[in-house]
């Protein structure tokens, strides 16, 4: 049987911020630090279903003490991005992908999926009520932020049987406005983030909670952000910070490229997916599969492995300088940007802001 979607109410912000309120804005957005005038909002429940899906003012919510989120912490995330094209329209970057994650993160959790459908159309409102808030800037973009979590007041420790589904909007500015700066990595090897059948592979918030200390970490050993490895052996790299991590062998058109396999314990980048397919394209070997810590090292040491990579929505793709451990310390070549780190990145933001052909079909117009 055909599914029946809810139809949105809309609901315009009867009092938007100022045009020269949101120009400053616009003018150094950061990240994550601005939210747009509107927000959409739709719920579940057992009997209902999806229903009461609505855009309207982003205002703040008010939320039962005993939601069973906030105690056992079923609560998902996505993040996607809009970017202004050449010709002044807003087109947002793989959102069907952002959308099948979701529901990949909901089924994890023990969570209703929100059909694609509805995702989509969400975050097709939201940009074009909130179009003004798309940032013209090169390197700048808007923020799609979706999020569900657990809205049942109980107690009781099982899947809740209500759930709120919040679509909002951040404007954000360039990652690197000073240049791009390769990132200093700290090998977590006191803490794990996911394990075999666990939760790593979900836009999970309990992921980075738990991330937060083997961050604050890296911070204090003068590092940017956390590589974790596997959980059994210690030894495989699985990913760094919220970002899925390269490697590169060899140089120039016949350079190789590797990134840790899907596993299970780390999440399924869209950008990591990106990359695997513009490196093809551009006729680089590509493979998914194990790279440990030592064959790292080594590669460093010895010049085989020539430059190493993160990748994620939020940077696009960073390069990695300088790795550390507490025994140990290495750097990646003269430690600046290698030149497949940066054709990869270029290529790729070409293709998010219209400048190049799109034969995947991963821009969409709203
Ligand atoms: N790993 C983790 C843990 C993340 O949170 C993210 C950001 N979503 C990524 C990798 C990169 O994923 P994407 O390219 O889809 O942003």
């Amino acid at each position: 049987m055909p599914l029946t979607l809810p139809q949105f109410t809309i609901k315009p912000h009867p009092h938007l911020r100022s045009d020269s309120e949101r120009q400053q804005i616009l003018a150094a957005p950061g990240f994550g630090r601005y939210m747009t005038d509107h927000m959409v909002t739709i719920r579940w429940t057992g009997e209902a279903g999806w229903h009461d899906a609505a855009l309207g003012p982003y205002a703040p919510l008010t939320i039962d003490p005993a939601a069973t989120g906030l105690h056992y912490g079923q609560s998902i995330f996505e993040g996607l991005k809009a970017y202004r094209q050449p010709d002044g329209t807003v087109a947002l970057f793989r959102p069907e992908a952002n959308a099948r994650r979701f529901q990949a993160s909901a089924r994890r959790m023990a969570m209703p999926e929100l059909p694609v459908e509805l995702f989509m159309k969400a975050c097709e409102l939201l940009v074009s009520q909130d179009r003004c808030w798309v940032p013209d800037a090169a390197e700048h973009s808007l923020y799609l932020r979706p999020l569900m979590f657990a809205t049942e007041s109980t107690l009781s420790v099982r899947p809740s049987t209500e759930y709120l589904f919040l679509l909002m909007a951040s404007p954000a500015g360039s990652y690197f406005p000073d240049g791009i700066r390769p990132l200093s990595v700290w090998i977590a090897e006191d803490y794990v983030r996911a394990a075999p059948g666990g939760t790593g592979a979900a836009k999970f918030a309990g992921n980075y909670a738990a991330a937060f200390l083997a961050q604050n970490d890296a911070a204090e050993h003068g590092c940017d952000q956390v590589v974790w490895l596997d959980a059994i052996e210690r030894r495989w790299i699985e990913e760094v910070g919220a970002m899925n991590l390269f490697f590169v062998r060899g140089h120039g058109p016949a350079a190789e490229i590797t990134t840790p396999a899907l596993t299970g314990s780390l999440l399924p980048g869209i950008t990591r997916d990106c990359i695997l397919t513009l490196a093809r394209d551009l006729g680089h070997p590509v493979s998914e599969s194990r790279i440990g810590l030592e064959e790292w090292r080594t590669g460093a040491a010895d010049g085989s492995i020539t430059e190493v990579f993160a990748c994620g929505t939020a940077a696009v793709i960073t390069p990695v300088g300088r790795a550390r451990t507490r025994t140990t310390a290495w750097q990646m070549a003269d430690g600046r940007p290698g030149p497949l780190t940066l054709r990869l990145r270029e290529e790729l933001v070409a293709v998010q802001t219209g400048c190049a052909p799109d034969p995947h079909g991963w821009v969409h117009h709203p």
